[in-house]
């Protein structure tokens, strides 16, 4: 009987190391994927179509600093969302091709598949999860406004009937008029977040849109807007000695890696980015672009 006992000991612990054994290799697969064997890998059929490839496409900002920055000089690409694009793209084994987008020109290139995901400074919402899926959020930035200091104009407040630069396709319109109803300093009458259109919205403020940031600024110096209004990130570049921002930030933008609606690679980014998040890997590189 004791025989017997000692017998079924040795036995399950040998089931035991086996099925250990088995599962530490299958971890290891996946911990090596990355560098030796994409191969070994099941991959949904999109991920896998990318690592055939041998090239990830990826959509950012170039003029950023701190996100997506190219360096006009020596024509390479820094910042967060650069570096997330980078661990992404290592990952899968694969190399990277970066195309600067802006807020009018993103979701046109992820939906026609000239790019796999888009890196730039894209503010998760509601409305646009509907149409693309968002990783976890990366970053928390928040809308302000910069003004010519001849201006005079301090605070929200100081933006009643003026006319503010906004580029097409981003959230920043919006943003002002519900920040500015919020302070009481415009009526909230005729607002509908859902059919919001900065270029018939007329109450106690105007937009004027654009299709890219560089032409914002110069409308601004040329008087042909009050103030030019987005994320702080986005603003800093165009913050030179004769303006200044306005006292207020509001509407929190968290950015997040936009892939196709219910493709393979959205959970395949969620996955990284959410342990990326959790070991340590995003702080990292928010230090590295002095973003704390
Ligand atoms: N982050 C904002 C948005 O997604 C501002 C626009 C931009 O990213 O260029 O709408």
């Amino acid at each position: 009987m004791k025989k017997v006992k000692k017998f079924l000991t040795v036995m399950l612990s040998a089931i035991l190391a086996v099925s250990l054994l088995a599962g530490c290799s299958s971890k290891e697969n996946e911990g090596t994927n990355s560098n030796s064997g994409a191969e070994t890998k099941e991959y949904a059929e999109d991920v896998q179509a990318i690592v055939d490839r041998g090239v990830l496409r990826v959509g950012v900002k170039n003029a950023v600093v701190g996100f997506g920055f190219q360096d006009p000089l020596t024509n390479e690409y820094k910042g967060l969302e650069i570096s997330i694009a980078e661990k992404i793209a290592e990952e899968l084994g694969v190399d990277i091709e970066f195309t600067a987008v802006t807020a009018a020109t993103r979701t046109a290139l992820l939906d026609s598949g000239d790019i796999d995901c888009v890196l730039a400074t894209f503010t998760i919402t509601d409305e646009r999860k509907e149409s693309w899926d968002f990783s976890t959020p990366y970053f928390t930035d928040y809308v302000t406004v910069l003004v010519e200091n001849a201006s005079g104009i301090t605070s929200l407040e100081g933006l009643v009937d003026k006319k503010v630069g906004v580029s097409s396709g981003s959230t920043s319109a919006k943003a002002l008029v519900t920040a500015m109803i919020e302070g009481g300093f415009i009526s909230e009458e005729g607002f509908d977040p859902e059919t919001f259109d900065p270029s018939t919205w007329t109450t106690g403020v105007t937009f004027q849109q654009y299709d890219d940031y560089p032409t914002i600024s110069t409308a601004l110096s040329a008087g042909e807007i009050d103030a030019f209004s987005v994320d702080k990130s986005i603003l800093a570049i165009y913050n030179t000695d004769s303006r200044s921002y306005i006292e207020d930030k509001f509407a929190p933008q968290d950015y997040g890696v936009a892939t196709k609606k219910g493709s393979g690679f959205s959970s395949f980014v969620e996955e990284l980015i959410t342990a990326w998040i959790a070991d340590g890997t995003i702080k990292g590189f928010v230090a590295e672009n002095s973003l704390e």
